[in-house]
């Protein structure tokens, strides 16, 4: 039996391992690898194995990043089953379909302003159809659930706590008399965060396939992060200016919902009016409420109180357009929560559009701002901003929160392999080149374990 390093191990995205174990081949996530034009379009290039010679893939969670080629995947022929946690079959279902969406407008545009001779033939990567075909290949498994799916491989997921339905598969190898345990990390989240249980133990294996997306450094303490958005909000006044939240429409957008529902009074937000202005953050917070047997004790206590969660009184799902443009005429009292996240798109243009330049504003940025993006150019606080080709001063007040986080930090990833009693070997990927190493000295020296960083391609043979 052997484990190829495939993708992720470049990069931090595009998330995919080969396991060939008994002459059956089996895939590890098929991630998208999302970057720079020049990154991106590596998806287009045949895979490094024939799709119909797959046998099963096996997705640790819905994210982009793990689940983004399974379209393309199908498209080139691969007709065996994927298994995933069944939350992440209906994440997939928006995230894949809003993949598509992209990539079929992406296409149009290049088609319509070519910059080269091969635009004028742009296809997509895969289109809505090709998910269609891709999304009946999903079974969907319980956690703890275990299930052969092939003669020599058993699999179990366990909770990650990263986002609704992540998963730590754990993998039982056997062939020729031979048994080995792997186990695949997928995403590993963070000790304490919001709705979702911690990462759940796992006590045996003999090798450990480990993200280090922040293997390098430590996040604010999330208490210290929720008194800082208390303060912020009960701060802000609501008689003059609105409160906008650039928010990602699946993990973010729902941890800050139950937030304010969590700590409605205590954050007075009795005084503002919650837009949730964005059609995907709407219908995946439905399939988050839809899960309460995987939210953590305090989400359900919650629920449990209402009946339904998020508790809020003045909550406004704005799905259709001219909800969401009403949004524009209100000057004062709203909390405003929109994508995309890092600002490259999506509705929050338009509120940004409408309240950057407003000093009464204030604009509170959650989550993580990847290099180039709108997003980050606010956070760094530049003084002026392009939107839709416009320049805005900005003169609303930034308020960056370092806390919230959908993965763990080096503690948190160093107390996850803590619980392993077996010593397992651990490969190291879905990390930035220097991260890998800090993270891999971290490893060596508080665990004493062995850790190697793996190229691509690379084969491990048990
Ligand atoms: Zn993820
Ligand atoms: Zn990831």
């Amino acid at each position: 039996m052997e484990l190829q390093f495939y993708g992720a191990t470049e990069r931090v995205t595009g998330s995919c391992h080969i396991l060939r174990v008994n002459g059956f081949t089996v895939l590890l996530d098929c991630g998208l690898i999302q970057g720079s034009p020049v990154d991106e379009a590596i998806n287009k290039k045949p895979f490094p194995f024939e799709p119909a010679m797959i046998d099963a893939v096996v997705l640790s969670h819905g994210h982009i990043d793990h689940s983004g080629r399974l379209p393309y995947l199908v498209k080139q022929g691969f007709r065996g089953a994927v298994y995933t946690q069944q939350a992440t079959v209906d994440l997939c279902r928006i995230l894949l379909l809003d993949s598509a969406s992209l990539a079929e407008r992406d296409a149009e545009y290049r088609r319509k302003h070519p910059l080269t001779r091969h635009d004028h033939h742009a296809e997509p990567l895969y289109t809505r159809e090709d998910v269609v075909r891709s999304l009946r290949t999903l079974i969907g498994l319980s956690y703890h659930e275990k299930r052969e799916i092939l003669p020599g491989i058993t699999i179990r997921f366990s909770d990650a706590g990263h986002i609704l339905g992540s998963a730590l598969v754990e993998l039982w190898l056997k062939e020729d008399g031979l048994a080995r345990k792997v186990v695949f990390s997928g995403d590993v989240g963070q000790y304490g965060s919001p709705i979702l249980n911690d990462p759940e133990t796992i006590e045996r294996a003999d090798a450990v396939i480990l993200e280090s997306t922040y293997g390098d450094r430590l996040h604010r303490d999330i208490k210290l992060t929720l008194a800082e958005i208390g303060e912020i909000i009960r701060s802000a006044s609501t008689g003059h200016g609105n409160i906008i939240i650039p928010a990602f429409s699946i993990g973010r957008s729902q941890e800050l919902l139950y937030l304010f529902g969590l700590y409605y009074d205590e954050w007075e937000l009795d005084r503002w009016q919650v837009y949730l202005d964005s059609p995907m953050a709407i219908e995946a917070s439905r399939i988050y409420w839809d899960y309460p047997e995987l939210h953590d004790k305090e989400a359900v206590a919650l629920r449990h109180d209402k009946k339904m969660m998020p508790r809020l009184k003045n909550l406004h799902f704005t799905a259709r357009v001219e909800q969401s443009q009403a949004i524009n005429a209100i000057k004062s009292g709203a909390i405003i929560i929109a994508g995309s996240g890092m600002c490259n798109g999506g509705r929050i243009l338009h509120h940004l559009k409408h309240h950057i330049q407003r000093p009464e504003c204030c604009l509170l940025m959650t989550g993580f701002q990847a290099e180039g993006t709108l997003g980050r150019s606010i956070v760094n606080g530049d003084m002026e901003v392009v939107i839709h080709g416009r320049s805005y001063p900005v003169k609303a007040t930034v308020h960056t929160i370092g806390g919230l986080s959908a993965h763990g930090d080096q503690n948190d990833l160093l107390r996850w392999m803590s619980r392993f009693e077996s010593d397992p070997e651990v490969f190291v990927v879905h990390g930035d080149e220097p991260v890998k190493k800090i993270f891999r000295s971290a490893l060596e020296e508080h665990l004493g374990l062995k850790a190697t960083i793996p190229k691509p391609g690379e084969i491990i043979s048990f």
